[in-house]
């Protein structure tokens, strides 16, 4: 109930209005957002990469309403790109298709997408397409297998899939017959039975059933779960099918599971930290306490003690 609460509160226009332009807010915010500017983005990149974790980068936005917004944002992308390449970071790009305009002109969202595309491919970078909510789970796959095909971008673009989707395993079949990398995840928001699993153990199933094709598959892909339990068998599946630990990557979110993450990297594990950044992260942060509302409370008592 409490993720059906928070879920549909990520989707108040009039509450992410108030809150992102809140100092209190934004200050919540840094419990999941490496603050709002590229800088800030940066410069926990350079940390991180410190510790020896690889990055993928996410300017917040979703949903955007007119062309001039896409425009902006993925110039924003552009610029990151750049930076990264000249900071000599471990980093690549995550982005949502909603945020570069596919609501607002689909032409200008290949045209935008696929002009990252092609300046990651030139930097021996790769651009990582999010998965959003169900209305886009066949236009997001649709999109990126058809970039995937023009010359050039041959594993530079890959996609996610989300282990909640009844559909995934066909899904994960068609991108891997075309050689597309994926990020498996559980899936972040509220979907139907009819086409969702809405048991934590069918979803946790699937999860693994889908895992253990990926890994199998030779085509590096990123496992993205906080799940202990999950983790464990994965590791344990590679050791048993003599899978090598540079054939794939464990991913997690930022601020979430930091002692895990590092124990992973110190034991030899590919570790992949998904950053976001910027100003409109009212959306994502909500996302985040659906998934553990135990959160509220952490996040209240650090608020006050500070
Ligand atoms: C790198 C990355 C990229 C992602 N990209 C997408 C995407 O493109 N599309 C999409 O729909 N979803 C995406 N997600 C979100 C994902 O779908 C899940 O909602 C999220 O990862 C929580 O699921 P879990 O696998 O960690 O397992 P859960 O079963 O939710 O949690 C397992 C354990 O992890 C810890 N944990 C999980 N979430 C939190 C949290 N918010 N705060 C604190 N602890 C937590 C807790 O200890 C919990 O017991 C992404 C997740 C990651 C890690």
């Amino acid at each position: 109930m409490l993720r059906a609460l928070f879920i549909s509160l990520s989707e108040s226009r009039g509450l992410r209005a108030i809150a992102e332009k809140s100092a209190a807010g934004r200050r919540i915010s840094t419990r999941f957002v490496a603050g709002t500017q590229v800088d800030d983005v940066l410069q926990a990149t350079k940390v991180v990469n410190q510790w020896g974790a690889t990055v993928s980068i996410d300017n917040l936005g979703e949903n955007v309403t007119n062309a001039e917004e896409a425009r902006s944002s993925a110039g924003l992308y552009h610029r990151l790109l750049d930076e990264i390449a000249s900071r000599r970071l471990q980093a690549n790009i995550s982005l949502k298709l909603t945020h570069m305009g596919l609501d607002v002109d689909e032409n200008l969202a290949h045209e935008l997408v696929g002009g990252l595309v092609a300046k990651a491919a030139s930097l021996n970078s790769f651009v990582r397409v999010d998965m959003e909510g169900s209305p886009y789970t066949q236009r997001t796959i649709d999109f990126v297998r058809q970039l995937h095909r023009q010359p050039g971008n041959r594993g530079k673009v890959g996609t996610v899939i989300q282990s909640y989707m009844r559909r995934s395993e066909q899904d994960v079949q068609d991108l891997l017959a075309d050689g597309i990398r994926i990020r498996l995840c559980k899936g972040a928001y509220k979907e139907p039975a009819d086409i969702a699993f809405q048991k934590k153990s069918e979803v946790d199933a699937s999860y693994i059933k889908l895992m253990k094709i990926l890994m199998k598959s030779g085509i590096y892909h990123g496992l993205a779960t906080h799940d202990e339990r999950i983790i464990n068998e994965a590791k344990a599946f590679a050791l048993r099918e003599k899978i090598a630990r540079e054939t794939f990557e464990f991913q997690m979110l930022y601020g979430i599971r930091r002692d895990l993450q590092q124990h992973l990297v110190q034991n030899g594990w590919g570790m992949r930290v998904y950053i976001p950044f910027g100003t409109e992260w009212y959306p994502y942060f909500m996302r985040r306490l659906a998934e553990r509302p135990a959160n509220v409370l952490f996040i209240a008592k650090n608020f006050f003690r500070r």
